[in-house]
């Protein structure tokens, strides 16, 4: 009958939004990559795992630059771009996560030692230097990346990320457009910084 028919219909809009609103909840809208929430839960989980892996934390190279110059839309439009050119540039065991504003962190999990953080860096630097075509213009944008592997008896997610964090601080610090690999020493001289 109709009323059948139009609850039926209504059971699958419920649901549909139910799965559109799941997958909001840990999606970014701008990029539509998996945002903090989904890369907490994640590191949660890797860290229970014991498995080898590594995180990179990326940061846009003087991204206001771009915004104060070209307007917020143009900035808009080349972080979309600059991650679909990332998303390619991965492998299957690489996630790529928006952590917010211009902060994007890889996961490469199931990873044997450092060099595969280290040579996914490489590939992603290299593959930014080409020109991104928005608008009339080309634009150029470089990354900093710092690197940190997943294997230093991490407790919780905050910890794993201070350290990658602490470790792009440091690319940043040397010029820009390069990636460092986390130092304990750099943490103990950011903690003196702080204090
Ligand atoms: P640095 O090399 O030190 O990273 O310099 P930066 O200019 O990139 O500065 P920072 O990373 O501290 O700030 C990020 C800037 O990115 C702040 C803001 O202007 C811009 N931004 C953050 N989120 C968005 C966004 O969603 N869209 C646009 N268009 N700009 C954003
Ligand atoms: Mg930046």
């Amino acid at each position: 009958s109709n009323a059948v028919e139009e609850l039926q219909a209504l059971q699958i809009q419920l649901l549909q939004r139910e799965q559109r609103l799941a997958h909001e909840a840990v999606h970014d809208t701008l990029t539509g990559l998996p945002n903090r929430a989904w890369l907490m839960e994640r590191l949660h989980y890797l860290i229970d795992q014991k498995h080898l892996y590594a995180v990179l934390f990326m940061d846009l190279d003087r991204f206001k630059v771009i915004n104060d110059s070209l307007g917020h839309l143009v900035g808009d439009e080349l972080i979309k771009q600059a991650t679909q050119r990332i998303t390619t540039l991965i492998s299957p065991n690489a996630t790529l996560a928006r952590f917010g504003g211009d902060e994007f962190i890889i996961l490469l999990e199931n990873i044997t030692d450092i060099e595969a953080a280290i040579r996914l860096a490489r590939v992603i630097q290299t593959g930014l230097e080409a020109p991104f075509p928005i608008l009339e213009h080309e634009l150029f944008v470089s990354i900093s990346i710092g690197i940190t592997m997943g294997d230093q008896d991490y407790q919780k997610p905050e910890d794993i990320l201070r350290d990658a964090d602490i470790a792009m601080y440091q690319a940043k610090n040397k010029g820009r457009n390069r990636h460092d690999i986390f130092n304990p020493i750099s943490r103990n001289q950011a903690i003196a910084r702080l204090e």
